[in-house]
């Protein structure tokens, strides 16, 4: 107090009323505290899309997971642990995406609402691998309609935690939904243009399941379902033979995970006189930069098929 009552002398004392004006609204009029609005913290880039489509400017809305970054090895932060604390709901993906997570959204959610996106999926959706831990392969953003479902969770319990603004959220739900509806049709369309024989998906590990069922192309990832094992030597020599098998002409990298195995994959097959392309990078656990068409999930989406289509028709 005696900084304001000090600096506030000093501006009459120098008749600087067009400074003193500004610091009077600042001090009265803007709000920079963000416990002052209804404040949403998502996990992943993905969930945190999904909220703000719901929210648009009725409540904060803060993402701990930035462009590049991978779920499945990541640890809260500092920084993260203050965000959660002061949010009003939190999501996450689930299905053990945020694997090194678990233990702090397990405590928060005994203090405050916490939700799962994978509760919005039925048993019978998910999709199961035996090779990964938890059993359940937790890339569901990858099936837009499964993600409409996620859409619809997240908005019902936004609208039960901040009823207030519940109308506002139900109306911006509905207009993302239809949004969503387009984005799956114009999928199902796109890969339409790669002939049968060629609608096969590599990546660097096994992250686009639930887009192959979708939309009809055969999967492999080099690593499993989650980056958190790694992958050997008889990974690389395998998907070699099955490249040549199926004469596959481009495999993709993914934004998230190292590049360098996948390219071992590509040698493997240059020595054994198959000559497979690298399609280029694919958005698989992690949005694109803030602010690009690719930090958005349909601009993500719309960028991976196009990639897809591109390298394989
Ligand atoms: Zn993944």
């Amino acid at each position: 107090m005696k900084i304001v009552t000090l600096s506030l002398r000093r501006i009459f004392n120098n008749r600087c009323h067009h400074i003193m004006l500004i610091v009077c609204y600042c001090w009265m009029g803007c709000d920079h505290d963000p416990k002052s609005r209804f404040t949403v913290v998502a996990t992943t880039g993905f969930i945190g899309d999904a909220a703000r489509n719901i929210v648009q400017d009725h409540a904060e809305v803060i993402t701990l997971m930035g462009a590049g970054v991978d779920p499945h090895a990541y640890k809260a932060t500092q920084r993260d642990v203050k965000y959660l604390l002061s949010a009003d709901i939190i999501f996450y993906n689930g299905f053990h995406l945020e694997g090194k997570m678990a233990d702090i959204l397990h405590k928060l959610s005994k203090k405050k609402p916490v939700y799962a996106a994978g509760e919005a999926v039925a048993p019978a959706q998910q999709l199961v691998d035996p090779d990964f831990s938890i059993g359940i392969d937790p890339h569901i953003w990858f099936d837009v309609c499964l993600w409409k479902q996620v859409v619809r969770h997240m908005s019902n319990q936004l609208q039960a935690a901040d009823p207030q603004a519940a109308a506002h959220y139900r109306k911006n739900t509905d207009r993302y939904l239809h949004e969503l509806d387009e984005l799956h049709q114009e999928t199902l369309r796109a890969i339409q243009q790669i002939a049968h024989t060629q609608r096969v998906l590599i990546t660097a590990h096994d992250a686009f399941g639930y887009f192959g069922r979708a939309y009809g192309m055969e999967v492999r990832g080099l690593q499993g379902i989650s980056t958190v094992s790694e992958c050997g030597l008889k990974d690389v020599t395998d998907l070699v033979k099955f490249i040549i098998q199926r004469n596959v002409k481009a495999i993709f990298l993914e934004t998230s995970v190292p590049e360098r195995p996948l390219q071992a994959v590509v040698e493997g097959c240059k020595k054994r006189g198959h000559q497979v392309a690298v399609g280029g990078y694919l958005y698989s656990d992690a949005l694109g930069q803030a602010g690009t068409p690719e930090g958005s999930y349909c601009g993500m989406f719309r960028f991976n098929v196009q990639t897809i289509v591109n390298a394989l028709k």
